[in-house]
């Protein structure tokens, strides 16, 4: 058992520095048009439902050692300043302890950041209550040092568990040029038919 699993963490170090080597290789074609990304996107549905039973066959710590090296060399190569897609599309989830940190920041009372930026979501959850979010000027955060939580984490793809998240990644795949590029070059690496 262990020594199996030493092996597949073997392997998937030995993976990792093959696939800096291949991401960087001239052949490897990052997307980084929002509009190009939408149209593969939407051509690719199916086949994301079918990579997604694939990966759920293989052994999810690999799937998950190989996925931080690619969105590492990926993320290198996509000048998220330039993007800003998440922040025009994602729905913010937004928590009281938050809410009160930006609102001091922003010299605003409590309530009336509530009122002016925020809503209830069906979970009960607040959210931010427009797209694109309200902080975003000239494609920049005006509080990036107080963004909120799922801001600093999208597109997560370095934490573990990428298998069992791989339903949330494909509704972001069509958005995020990171999230992309990294399911197609793990489409690549895993063998896994493309279009
Ligand atoms: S708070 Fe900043 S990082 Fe988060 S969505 Fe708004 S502009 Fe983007
Ligand atoms: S995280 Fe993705 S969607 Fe957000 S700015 Fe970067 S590339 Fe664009």
């Amino acid at each position: 058992m262990w020594i199996n699993r030493i092996g597949w963490i073997g392997r998937a170090i030995l993976a990792t520095e093959i696939l800096t080597l291949t991401i960087l290789s001239p052949e490897f074609d990052i997307k980084s048009d929002l509009n190009e990304i939408s149209l593969l996107a939407a051509c690719r549905e199916e086949e994301n439902d079918h990579f997604r039973n694939f990966l759920e066959a293989r052994d999810p710590l690999m799937i998950d050692n190989i996925v931080f090296a690619l969105q590492e060399a990926v993320t290198q190569q996509i000048d998220c300043k330039k993007c800003g897609n998440c922040c025009k599309s994602l729905m913010i989830v937004v928590t009281q302890e938050e809410l009160e940190k930006v609102a001091a920041k922003t010299n605003t009372p409590s309530d009336e950041f509530k009122s002016s930026y925020l809503a209830e979501g069906l979970s009960g959850k607040l959210i931010m209550n427009a797209m694109p979010c309200h902080f975003l000027s000239d494609n920049q955060c005006t509080i990036y040092a107080e963004r909120f939580a799922g801001c600093r984490e999208f597109p997560a793809l370095h934490l573990p568990g990428f298998t069992n998240r791989f339903f949330t990644v494909q509704m972001h795949y069509d958005r995020c040029p990171i999230i992309f590029n990294v399911v197609e070059l793990l489409k690549k690496e895993l063998l896994f038919f493309t279009t």
